[in-house]
């Protein structure tokens, strides 16, 4: 039987519902841990399609724009958005940290979080580990950045084969066909998730864990809608699209997104929402895959007000190298973090190791990451979809070089 409720709504109900069950489990004596295996579940499942997921629709879309030069020149402008949006994403976040200092005077025990020596590892090496050795072993580990570096590689070559590729075309663009399909099924799984991850949360931390953080919390919500206000808005303007449209267009992808903290969760959405917004398929089925991994402007957002916050705590200065710093680690570490929960707050070491801000402040974030990346996913998945859109608008008066049967 067809449920008459959709899924964003199904979801919004199970975070209400787990709201409150974590505010009762927690005054009714209810372990915490009752409420985890329903959110792990969920995560292990959306982890299991990840990465099957990325390289298939990633293959799939590379190979579908058939001209090789057409292929360059999307692939340069969806990287070149990429990298500028991310940048400037960090460079909010850390602006409004700076200004508001929602770390400054808060009295947190940091006893038992001393600082912990930890080497950062030289960027030369962090760039050359894009390559990877084994494609295999790659992709048996879920090394995302070699995953794409290879399915890119893979669906480039594809193209330039033309018919003689075809074949291998048709299985990667049915195996990604496939994989949005298993997504799918997996989704009708995520309300129960989220009420899980939800009341877990809750559960176990407590609503009180929001009150002395509700500053860094608030200063993350508020980057986050500059964001879409100062880079998004105006970029889907340039598409064509007024605000509304887009924001409506977008909406079940964005309640994904918000909802399960997982952008690889809402990457077939998003990729169907684009399209029917008016994105050319070439484009979205190589951008959407790719920025679901490489763009995470939310993540990057919250490595630079999370740094200033965290340098607040410890009485670290930032001096203007520092935070320059902080924007060149924060935009790798958001390349690098995968499309699941809690992703930037493991890539966040990056850039704090980088900076000398002890790992442990790390513990004190975790309490409200959950809400934190609410806001980031939301972002990280919005970002994709403003840039699918933007890019087919600049590839706009070019014909579409796939011929008709592809
Ligand atoms: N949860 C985020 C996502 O799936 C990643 C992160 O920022 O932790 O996009």
């Amino acid at each position: 039987m067809q449920s008459r409720m959709s899924l964003p709504v199904q979801m919004a109900i199970g975070m209400v519902l787990g709201i409150i069950a974590g505010c009762l489990a927690s005054s009714a004596g209810v372990a915490a841990g009752w409420f985890k295996p329903l959110g792990d579940l969920f995560i292990t499942l959306v982890r299991m399609v990840v990465v099957p997921l990325v390289f298939t629709t990633l293959v799939a879309g590379a190979a579908s724009v058939y001209d090789v030069r057409e292929l360059g020149r999307v692939a340069t402008k969806t990287i070149v958005y990429y990298l500028l949006t991310t940048t400037v994403a960090v460079i909010i976040g850390l602006l409004l940290a700076n200004l508001i200092h929602p770390g400054a005077g808060l009295d947190l025990s940091l006893e038992g979080l001393k600082a912990k020596e930890a080497a950062a590892p030289p960027l030369v090496k962090v760039l050359m580990d894009i390559v990877p050795i084994n494609p295999v072993e790659a992709l048996a580990k879920g090394n995302m950045l070699q995953v794409i570096f290879f399915a890119i590689l893979f669906g480039f070559a594809l193209s330039m084969l033309g018919e003689k590729g075809k074949p291998a075309f048709v299985f990667f663009d049915s195996c990604a066909e496939v994989m949005i399909k298993i997504t799918g099924i997996v989704m009708y799984y995520a309300p129960i998730g989220v009420f899980g991850l939800m009341a877990f949360t809750v559960a176990n931390h407590g609503l009180g864990v929001l009150l002395p953080l509700i500053k860094l919390v608030g200063v993350m919500f508020a980057a986050s809608i500059l964001q879409i206000l100062i880079v998004y808005l105006p970029c889907v303007r340039v598409a064509g699209l007024r605000p509304g449209t887009f924001l409506k267009g977008i909406s079940e992808p964005l309640m994904i997104a918000f909802t399960t903290c997982s952008s690889a969760a809402a990457l077939s959405s998003n990729l169907l929402s684009v399209e029917k917004l008016g994105a050319r398929k070439s484009v979205a089925s190589f951008s959407i895959p790719l920025g679901n991994t490489i763009n995470m402007d939310g993540a990057a957002i919250y490595m630079g007000v999370a740094a200033i916050f965290a340098a607040d705590i410890y009485g670290i200065p930032m001096p203007i190298d520092k935070q320059l710093t902080v924007i060149l680690m924060a935009v790798l570490a958001s390349i690098g973090s995968m499309g699941v929960p809690g992703a930037a707050l493991v890539m966040i070491t990056m850039v704090f190791t980088q900076v000398g801000i002890p790992l442990e402040a790390i513990a004190i974030i975790a309490g409200v990451d959950r809400i934190m990346d609410m806001a980031r996913t939301s972002i990280n998945v919005l970002g994709d979809a403003a840039g699918a859109l933007l890019v087919s608008r600049l590839e706009r008066g070019r014909a579409d070089s796939a011929p008709a049967n592809i």
